[in-house]
């Protein structure tokens, strides 16, 4: 059981884990797919580099700097948290699980939807972004999950539970992982219906009808595990305390996922807080 697990080894995940690990607690930190961090061309407004540096050099260096301070950092996609009747989480990875008292969510904010017509206009009329917490309505039901990776294959298996009729679509692209689920491969044109989704218009002008489309796309982020946990949220960001703690104990959000000033700065003002706060949350809890 580690003390902490942080998802996420941009600027706010790994100055949590510091602040955790300086502490004596023991820190897991995971990461897969990009950071914005590692995006940035150059960093000229960030402390101590007079003349500036690469977004990819201070991710490495942030990663570098955890390790060597004796935490395990590891590539593994974060796929879903679960939490038991004595708030300890489970965090699902494409690999292994892992159990742990406090969960920091790092994971930057990611744009979540595709830039297919009809998808804002049917979001929540047949187009949802959480299997879990909305599968119950398509029981028996068609629906496809949009989608090429690992994330898409679990929110279809999840999907699975209440319905057979579970097909991915995955718009243009190979799909990345293997599943007995349907596959489809085709471009999507349009998501259509009156109302409400009634099917799924293909680039070759052929319709696939569905009651439901569900969004995985990339990696799952803070927002994907925050819906599915009972996060409380606020348009698409994580509401937290001063001290970065959500609504549920244990759980924590900071960086770019809770919003605000999106810069180093603020994520590592943000992972401090956060890590300082977990220390105390898990001395009180043993
Ligand atoms: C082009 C560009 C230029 C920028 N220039 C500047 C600048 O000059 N100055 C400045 O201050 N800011 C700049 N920024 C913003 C800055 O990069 C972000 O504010 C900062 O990186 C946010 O940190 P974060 O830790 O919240 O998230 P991120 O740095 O985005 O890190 C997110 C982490 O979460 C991990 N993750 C996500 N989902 C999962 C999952 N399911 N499983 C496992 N791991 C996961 C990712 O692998 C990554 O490690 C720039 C951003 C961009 C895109």
């Amino acid at each position: 059981m580690f003390d902490a697990v942080i998802i996420g080894a941009g600027p706010a995940g790994i100055s949590a884990g510091l602040y955790l690990k300086r502490a004596n607690k023991n820190v897991l930190i995971l990461y897969h797919g990009e950071s914005q961090l590692e995006k940035a061309h150059k960093i000229d407004n960030f402390y101590g580099f007079p003349l500036g540096i690469t977004g990819k050099d201070l991710y490495i260096n942030g990663i570098h700097q955890a390790v060597n301070l004796g935490i395990q950092v590891r590539d593994l996609e974060v796929l879903s948290i679960q939490m038991n009747e004595k708030m300890e989480c489970t965090i699902r990875t494409s690999e292994e699980e892992f159990h742990s008292k406090v969960v920091i969510l790092a994971t930057g904010n990611k744009k979540l939807r595709p830039n297919i017509k009809g998808i804002a206009e049917f979001e929540g009329s047949g187009v949802s972004y959480c299997a879990i917490c909305d599968g119950f309505f398509y029981r028996k039901k068609n629906v496809v999950v949009i989608g090429s990776g690992t994330y898409a294959i679990s929110e279809a298996t999840e999907l699975k539970n209440v319905t057979p009729n579970v097909t991915i679509l995955t718009n243009g692209k190979e799909l990345n992982g293997t599943t007995d689920i349907p596959i489809i491969t085709k471009e999507i044109k349009e998501i259509v219906g009156e109302g409400k989704v009634s099917g799924v218009k293909f680039m070759d002008d052929t319709t696939l009808d569905v009651n439901g489309v569900f969004i995985a796309l990339g990696e799952a982020g803070g927002v994907d595990f925050a819906k599915k946990l009972g996060i409380y949220m606020e348009k698409d960001n994580i509401v937290v305390d001063e001290n970065m703690r959500t609504n549920i104990p244990g759980i924590y959000a900071c960086g770019n996922v809770v919003g605000g000033l999106l810069q180093i700065n603020k994520a590592a003002y943000e992972g401090a807080k956060a890590g300082l706060d977990a220390v105390k949350y898990i001395n009180e809890k043993r």
